[in-house]
């Protein structure tokens, strides 16, 4: 009788997972200004994160255990589900229009996608860049402070812009740019994409990064 009873509680755990998960899907965001082929791009990328199986740690366990930080911002070890529905639950609507940058997050979750999300950018940009803007979506929005003006890297991705004069670093260790950073660093030591292309981005994200790691 226990054995049963504890079944149905299982059962019935399940099903409350089940439903919570169909209350959320990349499809079930309102979209805006999007072309059929935009709407798949987007909902592929959504499709892709959920998909990423955490991968042993391929690279030594000094580094790694010095400088990650995934589980410490997100509050969960990474998975690839964990982080989809940490992400949709971030997004209120995604619009398609042409903003100077990949993304961006007004703070209530209304996400604008830029061409440059669309058009010149491959899966690992695309996902770090909406897991840089779900950041926005939390507290008070993490805003960025310019950087400093001896700053000397540039902005790979938008070669247009001069971050000392736009707001392109974090004063904070836990805003946007921690969050990309922390999930570009797993990917690469897990090597879970091109490891390279990974750890070159995670060395440019955690530059903007000024604020001291908590530990
Ligand atoms: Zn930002």
């Amino acid at each position: 009788m226990k054995g049963l009873l504890v079944v149905l509680l299982l059962a019935l755990l399940c099903d409350a997972g089940f439903a919570e998960e169909k209350h959320r899907t990349d499809r079930e965001i309102p979209k805006f200004g999007m072309t059929p082929a935009q709407e798949s791009v987007f909902e592929e990328t959504i499709t892709a994160i959920g998909s990423l199986e955490p991968k042993k740690v391929a690279i030594g366990a000094p580094v790694y255990f010095r400088l990650t930080r995934f589980a410490r911002l997100f509050g969960f070890s990474f998975d690839g589900q964990r982080l989809r529905d940490w992400l949709l639950r971030r997004m209120k609507s995604v619009t398609h229009a042409n903003t100077w940058t990949i993304a961006t997050n007004d703070n209530g979750g209304d996400f604008t996608l830029g061409d440059r999300f669309f058009e010149k950018s491959d899966f690992l940009e695309r996902a770090y860049a909406l897991i840089h803007e779900a950041r926005h979506s939390d507290g008070g929005g993490h805003p960025h402070v310019r950087c400093p003006s001896d700053f000397r890297q540039v902005s790979a991705g938008t070669p247009e812009i001069d971050v000392t004069a736009a707001a392109a670093c974090d004063d904070e260790s836990d805003g946007a740019y921690a969050f990309q950073s922390a999930f570009l660093f797993e990917l690469y030591a897990r090597d879970m994409v091109d490891q390279q292309e990974a750890g070159l981005l995670y060395n440019s994200s955690v530059a903007r990064v000024l604020g001291k790691q908590k530990k």
